[in-house]
């Protein structure tokens, strides 16, 4: 048997010895840490909050048996799960927050490059200079970074960026070619990969930007406001499936589409109810049973990131034992995962 992997599928994978242990029910990788200098390499999937999650789901560092090579994932292409591993949501942009704050604020900056050629930050480095870093937060899936002098840059991931906090002299885990920004300190390395949104703008203007303004409470928060979200849930169009409306940043931010299938399942509300037909305590019970495991993901301890039903299409249900269903959802069409028995 072989792992599904797409016709596209990067050379690296090919090459990466990958395993499913049904027994345990753990993805095992020949190599988890870098194997060479590529671009791509199964660390850069599985780096920071992502690799604690993926030890907590049971990937392991471990040497396979040659002939297990290839075996398949049932269900689940293995390009699928390192998407979903990879996937920056709220939980992931606190996670990164945390570590960019800590290693850089209270710092001495000692530099400030941008050395990627495309994307015309040439005076940032003029702009930053001798400014240190006063405070890193996050809201949603937007982190700032605010430099003493009323400068802040600001950060959005979409799918495919990233940030990696780096000891100096450590290996990082993507290209050097494919940073965008990278502020060195004494210990340590912040590199900012592939963008693919990164600004540079006064303290004032994200303060009245609109794009900011608009956003939903945050569910990461520690004080997360329940009364906004359910004032914003109602002023949405009442006949959008929930499951939808969930991934709405202006309605709730910090929910993407991993955690908006999780979230349903674990309140048991159909997906596809019109926001209109959920209840107020129906909406909040989605929340709560989301936002504790979203804080927690961000703090980078224990249980992160589990998969009830999210990219089991097909699979049993890990309550009723009944296939789990999949079927894109909203106007983006992001695909919606749900068990129809358990949330009936
Ligand atoms: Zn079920």
């Amino acid at each position: 048997m072989n792992i599904a992997r797409p016709a596209a599928s990067p050379a690296w994978l090919a090459r990466t010895p990958t395993v499913w242990e049904p027994e345990s029910q753990a993805f095992t990788f020949a190599h988890w840490a870098p194997t060479s200098s590529k671009e791509d390499s199964v660390a850069a999937w599985a780096d920071g909050a992502q690799s604690e999650a993926a030890i907590s789901m049971g990937m392991k560092q471990r040497r396979t048996n040659p002939s297990q090579i290839g075996r398949r994932l049932p269900g689940v292409s293995l390009a699928t799960f390192l998407r979903w591993v990879e996937m920056p949501e709220g939980d992931t942009i606190h996670h990164a927050a945390r570590r960019v704050r800590a290693a850089l604020v209270g710092e001495r900056i000692e530099s400030i490059e941008t050395p990627h050629p495309r994307h015309g930050f040439d005076r940032w480095p003029e702009r930053l200079a001798d400014r240190a870093v006063a405070s890193v937060d996050a809201h949603g899936k937007h982190l700032f970074l605010r430099f003493e002098g009323d400068l802040t840059l600001h950060s959005h991931l979409r799918m495919g960026g990233k940030w990696g906090v780096y000891r100096r002299g450590e290996r990082w885990r993507r290209s050097p070619r494919r940073a965008w920004l990278v502020i060195r300190t004494r210990d340590h390395a912040v590199v900012q990969f592939d963008g693919p949104v990164l600004e540079l703008m006064t303290e004032s203007r994200t303060r009245f930007d609109r794009r900011f303004a608009a956003l939903g409470p945050d569910i990461v928060s520690d004080d997360f406001d329940e009364r906004a979200f359910l004032r914003r849930l109602r002023e949405d169009d009442p006949t959008r499936g929930i499951g939808d409306a969930l991934l709405d940043q202006r309605t709730l931010a910090g929910i993407g589409n991993l955690w908006k299938s999780e979230a349903c399942f674990l309140a048991g509300i159909d997906p596809w109810r019109p926001t209109g037909e959920v209840e107020d305590h129906e909406a909040l019970a989605i929340v709560r049973e989301v936002g504790p495991l979203m804080r927690e993901s961000a703090r980078g301890t224990g249980h992160q990131r589990p998969s009830r039903v999210y990219e089991r299409a097909g699979l049993p249900c890990r309550r009723c034992n009944g296939p789990i269903r999949s079927r894109g959802q909203g106007d983006d069409n992001r695909t919606t995962y749900w068990c129809p028995e358990c949330q009936g």
